[in-house]
């Protein structure tokens, strides 16, 4: 089968105060969306490496408090996740596959399965008291670290890691990051939303089927559409 063929562009971003000259890469033909996340994971890292340099970061390997937190997914970066979940040993997945049923179980005892109007702050805050591990999160490292979610890129403090752990995460000083996670949802239908990725596999038995192809540069012309909009 012939190898599938790539198209390079260098993107010229201003973002928040921030300039990037980035290369990207994605396929020239119709595509999924999910298929130019890889892409945008190396946009992504390159606005993080321009937001956090000269500042002392804290975040360590190891240190997984902001694991805990409620990890907002679209429909987009869903299907890259399942795919990498797909891609891994039975075993590992079976041990992933309790996990997330462990997490949606204490979501719904906690009645946090549904957002029911519940403003995103308020929601957070009381995802955060449930104390839920990301089922990826392994000896307080992620064990999916190059694939995780664009969001997941984005935080970075400079505060004392122990606040992180904090109930309201009070002194707990987040590097000003420009959220490419937020433009990226923007590929995704309108009438989709987020949803926590502690419910992915919850998700993925409902998932819609089918979804739009676009060229590999199209999906990121309507992404940048989504960055001047939010810009
Ligand atoms: S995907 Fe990885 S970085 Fe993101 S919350 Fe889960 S364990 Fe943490």
């Amino acid at each position: 089968m012939a190898a599938e063929a790539h198209s390079t562009a260098t993107l010229r971003l201003s973002v928040g105060d921030l300039r990037i000259v980035h290369p990207i890469t994605v396929p020239t033909g119709p595509v999924a969306a999910a298929d130019v996340v890889p892409a945008l994971q190396g946009l992504v890292n390159a606005v993080v490496a321009a937001a956090e340099a000269g500042k002392a970061i804290s975040c360590r390997k190891g240190c997984g408090a902001c694991c805990r937190q409620l990890v907002p997914i679209s429909r987009t970066e869903a299907e890259r996740l399942l795919e990498t979940v797909a891609a891994l040993p039975a075993e590992r997945r079976a041990v992933l596959e309790a996990r997330f049923a462990a997490a949606e179980a204490a979501l719904a005892a906690a009645d946090l399965k549904e957002r029911k109007g519940r403003p995103d702050r308020e929601l957070s805050t009381a995802y955060f008291g449930l104390g839920i591990p990301c089922p990826f999160l392994e000896d307080e490292s992620c064990s999916i670290h190059p694939d995780r979610p664009l969001v997941c890129r984005e935080y970075l403090v400079t505060s004392p890691a122990d606040l992180c752990a904090g109930p309201a995460q009070e002194g707990v000083t987040p590097v000003p990051v420009p959220k490419i996670s937020l433009a990226a949802r923007g590929l995704q239908d309108e009438s989709e939303d987020w949803f926590p990725l502690a419910l992915l596999m919850d998700w993925a038995k409902t998932r819609p089927k089918g979804g739009a192809r676009r060229t590999g540069p199209e999906w990121i012309q309507k992404f940048l559409k989504g960055m001047s909009r939010k810009g």
